[in-house]
């Protein structure tokens, strides 16, 4: 255990990106069985990011690491966060109907159902037509 704490002396370590290599390493393995025959050469995808993790983990370059950790990171939260709006548009889709403010880019929610209507935008308060 001392040997290994030693090793590990100065190296960066494991962080969510090193975690997020070996998951997506374990997807193209699974992946791979369904690939067909003459594209065999393939096969080596998977050993990619697993290669690349272990490079991560046991880097001396700590700064540039934690950077890549930290780009990473910013776009993971960008698609979590589009997929929760996404979601939750998707789940009241037969309640609401979506639009786009053309000035403002605002996205707006009417209720369905409710026919015709001038629409204003909450944000710029423009308004323009559309149906319910
Ligand atoms: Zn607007």
């Amino acid at each position: 255990m001392d040997k290994l704490r030693r090793f590990m002396f100065g190296r960066y370590g494991g962080d969510e990106l090193s975690k997020a290599l070996l998951v997506l390493s374990f997807i193209l393995l699974m992946v791979m069985n369904f690939v067909p025959k003459n594209l065999k050469f393939l096969v080596i995808l998977p050993y990619i990011p697993a290669i690349i993790c272990m490079f991560r983990i046991f880097s001396r370059n700590i700064y540039k690491r934690r950077n890549e950790n930290y780009k990473y990171l910013k776009i993971k939260n960008r698609v979590v966060v589009w997929f929760k709006n996404n979601l939750n548009r998707i789940k009241t889709l037969k309640n609401y109907k979506y639009y786009t403010c053309s000035n403002c880019k605002q996205k707006l929610r009417v209720p369905r159902g409710k026919g015709k209507m001038s629409i204003t935008c909450p944000k710029c308060k423009s308004s323009f037509k559309g149906k319910s």
